[in-house]
């Protein structure tokens, strides 16, 4: 296939096929660069070099009642974690003026569990009107990630200065049901649309390597599309120990940049990140991710640490890339 042909049409408006998503998949080692220069032509089309860097801060921490077969934090997984409860406003507000401080354009809350209480969301509502009236916040935008929401839920956070939801899909419909069994695929649709009615920017992607196939991939990648999220985290699995996932093989470094071009693909104009998992995955070609996404988390995840704002930095420089929203030489 002529990839660049593919990236042309593309920006020309022409929907990639579901058969040439999964082309891109399947293309060969050899072919890696010839795709990723394609990817990086629609990368660059409409989003320049810049980089949207994210801090993101686990405001609760494990317990959670559901059983992703992925994830640390089910009370199902005997990893061995740090298991705390909400922290209060002042902690998540201190998280904030960090992310600031490091230069973040987003500041994401995340809280373990199903779904967030009435007092969850009055401390989270309280807490974006407080990091919205801070100075030492500058214009951070903020991201919340609490789980399956209602649609009062979703506008309360709106009228507090939530700015963006975060709600995966994580896999494609087929394979979701072998990845979790306390909810459904179905809730998680549900959330989203509770998301867009509510005015929120949706953050919703998923995770590469958890046994799915390149087909499921695709199918992710067209699902997050007609959802219409702006925004795509791609993780990429970094099995964790005490979990029923954790003997699965993570993905290669070429199957992860194959994955986010043929993300960038068949969602050209939105952000796409190369989210948790691109240390431990990626390892030396992660700068390579940059030519298909054009956001990255720094400064850790939300059980596992990353390389640290220093070492994302000159990554950034040294392939020439710049974060935007950044407010420190
Ligand atoms: S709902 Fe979220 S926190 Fe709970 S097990 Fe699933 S991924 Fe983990």
């Amino acid at each position: 296939m002529n990839w660049q042909d593919l990236s042309h049409r593309t920006l020309q408006g022409q929907r990639i096929s579901r058969d040439e998503a999964l082309a891109l998949l399947e293309s060969s080692d050899d072919e890696l660069l010839a795709v990723l220069d394609a990817a990086f032509i629609i990368r660059k089309a409409y989003f320049g070099r810049k980089v949207h860097v994210q801090v993101i801060r686990n405001a609760r921490s494990g317990r959670c009642s559901e059983n992703c077969g992925f994830c640390s934090q089910s009370v199902a997984a005997t990893s061995d974690i740090q298991r705390y409860s909400m922290q209060t406003s002042e902690e998540i507000l201190g998280g904030a003026i960090e992310a600031r401080r490091l230069g973040a354009k987003r500041y994401c809350i995340v809280t373990s569990g199903r779904r967030p209480s009435d007092n969850d969301i009055e401390r989270i509502c309280e807490t974006a009107r407080r990091i919205k009236k801070t100075e030492d916040c500058g214009s951070v935008e903020i991201c919340t990630s609490l789980g399956i929401l209602d649609d009062k839920q979703a506008s309360d956070l709106r009228h507090a200065g939530v700015d963006r939801y975060n709600h995966n899909l994580e896999t494609s419909e087929r394979f979701f049901p072998t990845i979790c069994s306390t909810h459904g695929y179905s809730d998680r649709i549900a959330t989203t649309k509770a998301v867009k009615r509510a005015g929120l920017d949706l953050c919703c992607g998923g995770i590469i390597g958890l046994g799915e196939t390149l087909a499921d991939r695709v199918d992710l990648a067209f699902s997050v599309d007609a959802v219409e999220a702006d925004s795509i985290p791609v993780n990429f699995f970094n099995p964790r120990s005490g979990t029923p996932l954790d003997k699965t093989q993570p993905p290669t470094p070429a199957d992860c940049l194959r994955a986010l071009a043929m993300f960038r693909f068949v969602n050209p104009k939105r952000e796409i990140r190369a989210a948790g998992g691109r240390e431990a995955c990626l390892g030396a070609l992660q700068a390579l991710a940059l030519y298909p996404a054009n956001s990255i988390f720094t400064d850790g995840y939300l059980t596992t640490t990353g390389q640290g704002w220093e070492a994302d930095r000159r990554m950034l420089a040294a392939a020439g890339f710049s974060p935007s929203g950044w407010t420190q030489a």
